[in-house]
């Protein structure tokens, strides 16, 4: 609706000055709600290194474990998530990370938080993620394929990888996905798993990097479980600290040119990947590119380990 001018000249002296300086409050108001400078953090969940999974049944949604487990990892996530906002997070993101990516019940999330949902995805486990945040948290990640002991050990795909190297080195989803977070100049500031991927973690990354071991793997498939009320307050604590020590916490970034070798478990899993422009095959059953970028050589990892899976 329009204003009238005329009708503007009636209205009393005191109540024009109420209106003035209620306006002027208001806008003190939302001037001090808004000038909190804004401390978004993104948070990827897997499911192998949530506590209490030890085997694949849980993380599989035609078992009937799955329910439980399901629910185990949104209290992990929820125990984080509220200690990022006791240290002054403005915004969380979660990454829903494992399989069909649908795990994390929205309802019983943390309503404070973001969810993202499904599959595919362009960033996979990082999808979400941009230089507008300010850390980047890793729940219930494994340790990479070939680790003893560590529970669920596997690289991406456990059908079709033996391993993945980036630039010489032999890379868990946890570095893989460092490097994405690091190309965004965000930096990983907290990891929790077992305690075999917390090693992997720190090795990586830096020992400033803050992990959180909910579980000691026994082998592939046992494991002790910390107690549990222990380990959503460790979790709770360590995503404090996290984010009080980010400061201290270096960005990880892989420097271009990225040389990626993929070693698949079978020489039919490269027979597909092998027809695209600018893939080697060197080995029966590896194959190797370069990437000026490393996003776009993670995507093209992608496409490999997917071709892998029907060649
Ligand atoms: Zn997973």
């Amino acid at each position: 609706m329009k204003p009238r001018a005329a009708r503007f000249f009636l209205v009393p002296c005191f109540l024009l000055l109420s209106l003035v300086v209620g306006s002027q409050s208001l806008a003190q108001g939302r001037a001090a709600a808004t000038s909190r400078p804004p401390l978004k953090v993104f948070v990827s969940v897997d499911m192998e290194g949530i506590w209490g999974v030890v085997h694949s049944n849980q993380c599989s949604s035609d078992s009937p474990e799955y329910q439980l487990a399901r629910k185990w990892m949104v209290q992990d996530t929820n125990a984080v998530v509220q200690g990022l906002f006791e240290a002054g997070a403005t915004e969380v993101v979660v990454n829903d990370s494992h399989g069909s990516m649908r795990n994390i019940i929205a309802s019983e999330l943390d309503p404070r938080a973001m969810l993202i949902s499904g599959s595919p995805k362009p960033l996979s486990m990082m999808e979400g993620i941009d230089s507008s945040f300010a850390a980047c948290i890793f729940i219930g990640y494994h340790a990479k394929a070939g680790s003893a002991p560590a529970i669920l050990d596997h690289t991406i795909s456990g059908a079709a990888i033996y391993s993945i190297k980036i630039n010489g080195v032999e890379m868990p989803e946890l570095g893989i996905n460092a490097a994405i977070a690091g190309y965004f100049n965000v930096p990983v500031v907290m990891l929790t798993g077992d305690t075999e991927t917390c090693r992997q973690a720190q090795e990586l990354l830096g020992q400033s990097l803050v992990v959180v071991p909910v579980k000691e793997a026994v082998n592939r498939l046992a494991a002790r479980n910390y107690g549990r009320d222990r380990v959503l307050a460790e979790l709770r604590d360590g995503a404090r600290k996290a984010l009080n020590s980010l400061k201290n916490i270096q960005v990880f970034k892989l420097q271009p040119p990225c040389q990626f070798e993929i070693n698949l478990q079978n020489s039919q899993q490269a027979e597909l990947g092998v027809l695209i422009p600018g893939v080697r095959r060197p080995a029966p059953r590896t194959l190797t590119f370069t990437s000026q970028d490393y996003l776009e050589g993670f995507k093209l990892m992608r496409a490999l380990i997917a071709l892998a899976g029907v060649s």
